[in-house]
């Protein structure tokens, strides 16, 4: 028998729906054999697993990389190995770039110019700005097509005003078009004139701007709460009507009222509509919040509602958002937070907060198994290839320690933006290593994978 490139022995393998100790075989960048326990496989390099669990390669399929035009504060080398570092085998960045990915032109620039930097595989969402241009974005090997249903009250988000597409005649062209190409419409949504009108009345006229202020704006539901749900209530109507195959970002964030709706829509009208839990604001408490202010937007309105929805189904996918922005531009939040860009860190935070909150019953390793990597791998077409461990699939695999500790610390981060939200917090439960296409590319929080070795995976309508 010829050696195996890579052979992991002694750990408990994690699928989505059991686990059982195993020893899995790697070879040609693919998983080669998943075997009993105790069977001595010949290998080239050995991973020895005791006390660990073995996990499919785990994806955040909500990264804001920033490239191109925004690469002072994250760039794809530093953004894909700030993913290494916390688990993440495969990334999905989106587009609020300067140029935005939003013409097959500007689409194919950012591929190009992203391909040598990647540290994990990845894939990239077309932006959803003009109908006429999604079929050839889908063509290009968009993963999904993106739009901003929304613009920020002082106009700080999406940062770059002209994609937000508030005009519900476009929205509903968009969706015409997106649905034409069996893609995914990804979707945050909104009401911005509502918000607006409010929280000028009640917070930016009379002056009431801090990040406290802001907080408390956010707690009744102004800044990103009641108009996301009306944004989606009329959303999923639109997203009926065309067939979209409708994909809601963000929940965690919005209050119960999203909840509801999307438990009608998948449950009782059996809608093909997924959403991801945005992890952040069940994790990010309201001391760490006033701690760190303008550098966390967002805490959760309904953390029960946000649980339920994992148990439930009417969450699909779990993702941690990563929206750095520099210390120095977020600064100035402590006295106006509605005037400077809403972000939060979160690609290496990510999964060993999740981690952390399986310590604490709030989930289980098989739940983080399928809602971080069966799923979403599902839903944008990429199963059976990846999103499993399987003998076949690409040998992605994290390798979790669930007795690892460790206090987030900015000195520890690999982020461009020279920060973390999570500043502090303690967590249990660590990711040791991180294994693309059977290569190892972090041990132990030592990255050993090279620029350029992430691949893009296009989209299910991709052209050839
Ligand atoms: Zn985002």
């Amino acid at each position: 028998m010829d050696a195996f490139d890579l052979v992991i022995e002694n750990g408990t393998v994690v699928t989505a729906t059991t686990r059982f100790a195993a020893t899995v075989a790697i070879a040609d960048g693919r998983i080669a054999a998943i075997a009993a326990p105790g069977v001595a496989l010949p290998a080239r390099r050995r991973i020895d697993a005791k006390g660990l669990h073995v996990l499919p390669g785990l994806w955040h399929v909500h990264c804001h990389f920033r490239e191109p035009g925004h690469t002072y504060k994250e760039d794809f080398e530093s953004g894909t190995r700030a993913a290494a570092a916390g688990g993440l085998t495969f990334c999905i960045d989106m587009t609020n770039n300067t140029p935005h990915p939003t013409t097959l032109e500007t689409f194919e620039q950012k591929k190009e110019l992203v391909a040598p930097k990647a540290y994990v595989d990845y894939a990239l969402y077309g932006g959803g700005l003009y109908p006429r241009t999604v079929e050839e974005l889908a063509k290009a090997g968009a993963i999904g097509i993106k739009i901003f249903n929304t613009r920020h009250v002082k106009e700080v988000y999406p940062y770059i005003t002209e994609l937000g597409v508030l005009d519900h005649g476009i929205l509903y062209e968009l969706y015409e078009a997106i649905a034409g190409t069996g893609l995914v419409g990804s979707v945050h949504h909104d009401d911005t004139e509502w918000v607006k009108r409010l929280t000028f009345r009640d917070y930016i006229d009379p002056g009431r701007t801090t990040a406290r202020d802001y907080h408390e704006s956010y707690a009744k539901g102004y800044m990103y709460g009641h108009g996301m749900v009306a944004g989606l209530a009329s959303s999923l109507y639109y997203a009926r009507l065309t067939g979209l195959r409708l994909h809601v970002l963000h929940l965690g964030v919005m209050p119960v009222g999203a909840y509801e709706l999307l438990a009608h829509a998948k449950f009782e009208l059996k809608q093909d509509v997924t959403a991801e839990l945005e992890t952040a604001s069940l994790f990010m408490t309201r001391e760490q919040a006033d701690k760190v202010g303008p550098a966390a937007y967002l805490w959760a309105s309904a953390p029960e509602a946000g649980w339920d929805s994992v148990k439930s189904g009417v969450a699909d996918f779990l993702v941690g958002e990563h929206a750095p922005h520099t210390a120095e531009e977020i600064e100035g939040g402590w006295q106006d937070n509605f005037s400077v860009p809403l972000g939060i860190t979160g690609a290496q935070e990510f999964i060993p907060l999740v981690l952390d909150a399986v310590n604490r019953g709030r989930l289980t390793l098989e739940d983080v198994a399928r809602l971080c990597a069966l799923h979403p791998a599902q839903r944008f077409g990429v199963y059976p290839r990846k999103g499993a461990l399987e003998v076949g699939a690409d040998a992605d695999v994290t390798i979790v320690d669930m007795n690892a500790e460790t206090t987030f610390r900015k000195e520890d981060m690999h982020t461009k933006s020279g920060h973390t939200s999570w500043e502090g917090m303690q967590v249990k439960g660590m990711p040791v290593y991180t294994i693309v296409r059977g290569g190892v590319v972090m041990d132990h929080g030592a990255i050993l994978g090279n620029p350029g070795d992430g691949h893009f995976t296009p989209g299910i309508a991709a052209a050839g």
